[in-house]
């Protein structure tokens, strides 16, 4: 059986997170979230470190080749103990699919490409989001959700479990901020689809909103081709 390089693609707020997690613990994955290894460069201060850290002083985006040295970084440093890696978060954009694509083609070619597509209704994700709120204690911060079956409901009404401090909702959580947000991720995700689709790479679609059991069984499944 080949390693796997799962392309987890899907909205913010559609649970690859929970997903990710699940995979993590049952197969022998890593999660690759691109966000945190740049912290970790930033914060080792190696040479893309600095790099990036100087591009972000200066309200710069980090660019595409810097984010692909990266991911090849992490790949080099973890490939012998994984069986596959997730990736969450990048490839964002069709350039950025086609990078990878063709990094792992010349230098990871024991891992097979995956894409899983989360599916969640809009609607479902607008009420997601609007319903967060966080703690407006700046070195807290902690995200809670008003919702009245969600587990992440404070246990005082609009009060910080952990300092007591009143919660907020931050102003880029609203509906009209999401739907730009939504419509600019969707077509992104449009050319991503298509180009893995032209590839004739196994894209796995799921309901989000289906229990996480029922999700991890579908993955299962692909995990084993
Ligand atoms: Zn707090």
């Amino acid at each position: 059986m080949s390693k796997k390089a799962v392309i987890f693609l899907g909205p913010p707020g559609a649970g690859k997170g929970t997903i990710s997690a699940v995979c993590q613990k049952e197969f022998n994955w890593k999660h690759l979230s691109t966000g945190n290894v740049c912290r970790e460069h930033i914060v080792n201060k190696t040479d893309l470190g600095q790099e990036i850290a100087a591009l972000i002083s200066q309200g710069k985006l980090v660019p595409d080749q810097i984010i692909m040295n990266m991911i090849e970084m992490w790949i080099v440093t973890h490939q012998y103990n994984i069986d596959g890696i997730i990736f969450d978060g990048t490839p964002r954009t069709l350039e950025q699919s086609a990078f990878i694509d063709k990094m792992l083609n010349v230098q990871f070619s024991n891992f097979k490409t995956l894409v899983v597509k989360f599916e969640v209704d809009e609607n479902v994700l607008m009420n997601r989001i609007e319903s967060r709120v966080v703690c407006g204690n700046k070195d807290c911060q902690r995200v809670y959700s008003t919702q009245q079956d969600n587990s992440l409901q404070p246990k005082q009404f609009m009060k910080c479990d952990v300092c007591d401090h009143d919660l907020i909702h931050r102003p880029d959580d609203s509906r009209e901020t999401l739907k730009k947000r939504l419509d600019v991720y969707y077509q992104h995700e449009k050319d991503m689809l298509q180009y893995y689709k032209d590839k004739g790479t196994t894209i796995l679609v799921i309901n989000a909103q289906e229990p996480v059991e029922q999700v991890f069984e579908y993955i299962k499944q692909i995990s084993n081709c």
